[in-house]
């Protein structure tokens, strides 16, 4: 326990201790909807250095039970106030119990080394004593993104269980051996992201895969798996969800005024692979790998904050007032030869056609070509300045897409699966790539 690492997580704690909630309401609440209000991080003084809380008290043992309870669907109206709530049953999970209105710490344990050296990864669990749905958190699944882990911290160790509607599972850090690293990957160089939901008897990686979805993710009503930009990359705070599932657009509403990326699902990713266990999920990018950033970790704990209080779990401390998503599509733009790259735009900021976005010189023949804007956009991620091949994508640009777009384009796809269900076998989901090099720029 004496990595830097470590010593910085420490730090972080003491640093970042929650706020009390007079201190939030000062200090937290964002802008109001404006026109150029696509999200421009929030920027406010360091958070003053007080004891971290200490979760409420361990649960009693109990008879393992299931929670009954429904999710409310997004946006659904609150119980009348008359009704009696349902008693909540406690909660089995990970081979313990968790009573109603209770904080916990479980572990996972991946079916990963051999039994005398298997690392316990924990799983923190706040288990409401009012019905609700079931909202899981999952962080570092690359083990070097390091603005999810913050977020989870946060957000967990704020909660109430005597006052939480539902439960909300946290698991900080998947990859406990990429973490570790400081490596986006496996110890098996593969890509965890690339094997949901995984096999029991696969790879070591399709393993791991099994076991959290298996023993985890199943649990869950929604899943928010959090994430950032891979590689020397930076994207800003953002939710990535399939726009094609209507169910996903109506969650991904949820969260206050966070940007929206179309991203078609891509098999073997977590939040692919719960949709189609019939979780509802949605990727959540924030800032760039090997980094503490405050910015991107106050904007995606804000907007899980705001997704609780829509979900009807509970009264946020903070709160995210009316402003509505900006849906995005995008694509990348890639360097056409390499060498070094100086970008000359910023994440967030509107770019046009045609514009330079930044050039790619070879230091030794001192040839250069710019990076041209293909269509007018906003800047939603970027490679930072670094060496570059050609092929290299640099700047991700996100062409805006009216809510009503979205949901027509929606309920269209929605009919031509009928259609295709209706007329003909679907077509077979590509396997899980086998190739740890398979490219990075994605979540
Ligand atoms: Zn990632």
């Amino acid at each position: 326990m004496s990595s830097p690492r470590v010593a910085l997580m420490m730090l972080m704690v003491s640093l970042c201790a929650p706020l009390s909630a007079n201190e939030i309401e000062d200090e937290e609440r964002l802008p109001a909807a404006s026109e150029d209000r696509a999200p421009t991080l929030p920027t406010s003084p360091a958070e003053p250095a007080t004891p971290v809380a200490a979760p409420p008290e361990p649960p009693a043992a109990g008879e393992p039970a299931r929670s009954d309870a429904s999710p409310a669907a997004p946006g659904a109206e609150p119980d009348s106030a008359t009704a009696e709530p349902a008693p909540v049953a406690p909660l089995a999970l990970l081979g313990r119990t968790v009573q109603p209105g209770s904080f916990d710490t479980l572990h996972w344990t991946p079916d990963q080394s051999f039994a005398s050296i298997a690392t316990p990864v924990p799983v923190l669990v706040a288990h409401g004593n009012k019905p609700g749905p079931t909202l899981c958190l999952t962080a570092a699944v690359h083990g070097d993104e390091l603005n999810g882990i913050e977020m989870v911290r946060r957000l967990m160790y704020e909660l109430e269980p005597g006052n939480l509607a539902g439960t909300v599972i946290g698991v900080p850090i998947v990859n406990l051996d990429g973490f570790r690293n400081g490596s986006r990957y496996l110890s098996d160089r593969r890509d965890l992201n690339r094997y949901f939901p995984g096999h029991k008897n696969g790879s070591a990686a399709g393993r791991v895969a099994y076991s959290l979805f298996h023993n985890i993710v199943s649990h869950c009503d929604y899943l928010v798996d959090l994430h950032t930009g891979s590689q020397k990359r930076i994207n800003q705070p953002q939710l990535r969800a399939d726009l094609e599932n209507p169910d996903v657009v109506a969650f991904a509403k949820n969260f206050g005024g966070m940007t929206v990326l179309h991203s078609p699902p891509a098999s073997g990713m977590l939040r692919d692979a719960a949709v189609k266990k019939g979780v509802i999920a949605v990727t959540m990018e924030a800032g760039g790998p090997n980094r503490l950033e405050e910015d991107a970790v106050r904007y995606g704990t804000q907007a899980l904050d705001t997704l609780l209080e829509n979900l009807k779990m509970r009264k946020a401390s903070r709160f995210w007032g009316a402003p509505q998503p900006v849906f995005y599509e995008s694509d990348w733009v890639r360097a056409s030869q390499g060498g070094i790259l100086l970008s000359e735009v910023q994440l967030n900021d509107k770019v046009k056609k045609g514009q330079i976005l930044g050039t790619v010189t070879d230091p030794i023949s001192n040839t250069g070509s710019a990076i041209i804007a293909p269509y007018d956009g906003r800047i939603l991620g970027m490679a930072v300045n670094q060496v570059v091949h050609a092929g290299f994508a640099t700047h991700r640009i996100g062409e805006e897409k009216s809510a009503e777009e979205v949901q027509a384009k929606a309920e269209q796809a929605q009919e031509d699966k009928a259609t295709t269900q209706d007329g003909s076998e679907p077509a077979p989901p590509a396997s899980a790539p086998e190739d740890p090099d398979a490219p990075t720029e994605t979540e």
